[in-house]
């Protein structure tokens, strides 16, 4: 027997044919085009993008870190050659998306794509699919292994609902081409050097491999004198010394608290330091429960936003101290820093 159900998907364009008040899309469950059984949860979560144009979606695909096997994407490929438009997009975040998809078409091309291991990804507020850069693997500024990390996030957490979206991000050193800074929870590969003085000839090729005047080169012996407030964590030292007097005597994840962009930016605090991969996880968990509770009755909003407020800052610390301990821990971090766009409210 045929489901009466609807599909409604209420959207506010139609470009083709020039509507731009609201407009319901209806669509059988059951009908002439077998829809049967859509995945509502997934349809809801928005991995299923509306279009301007009539009936047409965007299809974003789960791409934890914007890794995707070959076999994965030959996969893409197809369906997109069979279902899409005439392009794919990346996206941002790193998202494959198939264009211009049929809504008609979303369970054959959700099927098939699913036979090759291929999920739909998530949007609004929910835990959103991690982004990272290429990491240690084969990168060789990588200190982290963010891609490890992103795989790990996306199965433990991917689609938890939260207050408002939720994003990860993970690069995998100090130049932190993932922008871990406007992430809601980012994290940033890191060192923190440590000088055998017993090891070292004098040579100061560790004073020019340091861009950040950390270290520079004692006049007569030429040895280094290191200022721990200019370090970056980069590692370049320790890759640079021939005698391996510099080491890492700290390694992991930098973690910064509140950042997003969109129309009112936000740079992420930094709240801990060093954090293996473990602690790292632990520490998401902590922070995806901690906003569950502190966002109770505040509608719908970013994490960096309720951690404008002082009192809400030390709690939140109080939270990640119980889940991963106290000592990598940043004392009393500053409040995640609103980027105003027009300061003085004139137009230039
Ligand atoms: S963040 Fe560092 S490791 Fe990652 S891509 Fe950029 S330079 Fe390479
Ligand atoms: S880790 Fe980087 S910033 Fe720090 S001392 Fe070494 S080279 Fe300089
Ligand atoms: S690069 Fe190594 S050996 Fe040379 S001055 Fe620096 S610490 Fe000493």
């Amino acid at each position: 027997m045929k489901s009466e159900k609807k599909l409604k998907i209420t959207v506010n364009h139609n470009i083709e044919e020039g509507v731009m008040k609201k407009i319901t899309v209806d669509a059988d469950i059951a009908g002439r085009n077998e829809m049967g059984k859509i995945d509502f949860a997934a349809l809801r979560a928005g991995g299923l993008i509306k279009q301007r144009q009539k009936d047409k979606f965007t299809v974003r695909l789960n791409c934890p870190g914007g890794r995707m096997s070959v076999e994965k994407l030959k996969a893409v490929a197809e369906a997109a050659d069979e279902f899409g438009g005439d392009f794919v997009h990346f996206s941002t975040r790193q998202s494959l998306e198939i264009t211009s998809v049929d809504y008609h078409n979303f369970k054959p091309l959700i099927e098939q794509l699913k036979e090759k291991g291929q999920e739909v990804a998530s949007c609004g507020p929910r835990v959103r699919v991690p982004t990272a850069c290429g990491g240690c693997e084969y990168n060789p500024n990588g200190i982290t292994d963010t891609q490890a990390m992103a795989e790990e996030v996306t199965k433990l957490f991917f689609g938890e609902r939260t207050s408002h979206k939720f994003k990860t991000a993970f690069s995998a050193c100090p130049h932190d081409c993932i922008r871990s800074v406007s992430a809601d929870l980012g994290f940033q590969g890191a060192i923190f050097p440590k000088w055998d003085e017993t090891l070292c000839t004098g040579c100061t090729i560790c004073a020019s491999a340091c861009t950040e005047d950390a270290i520079v080169s004692d006049a007569i012996t030429g040895k280094p004198i290191f200022d721990a407030s200019q370090c970056v964590y980069c590692d370049d030292c320790v890759r640079a010394c021939p005698t391996y007097s510099w080491k890492q005597e700290k390694e992991g994840h930098i973690v910064r608290v509140g950042g997003h962009g969109g129309r009112h930016p936000i740079i992420g605090s930094i709240v801990a330091k060093f954090l293996t991969d473990v602690e790292a996880l632990d520490l998401i968990d902590a922070t995806i429960k901690w906003y569950a509770k502190a966002a109770e009755g505040k509608g719908k909003i970013r994490i960096g936003n309720l951690l404008q407020e002082r009192e809400l800052m030390d709690d939140y610390m109080r939270a990640l101290e119980k889940a991963i301990g106290k000592e990598k821990l940043v004392e009393n971090p500053e409040l995640p820093q609103r980027i105003i766009t027009n300061p003085k409210g004139v137009a230039v």
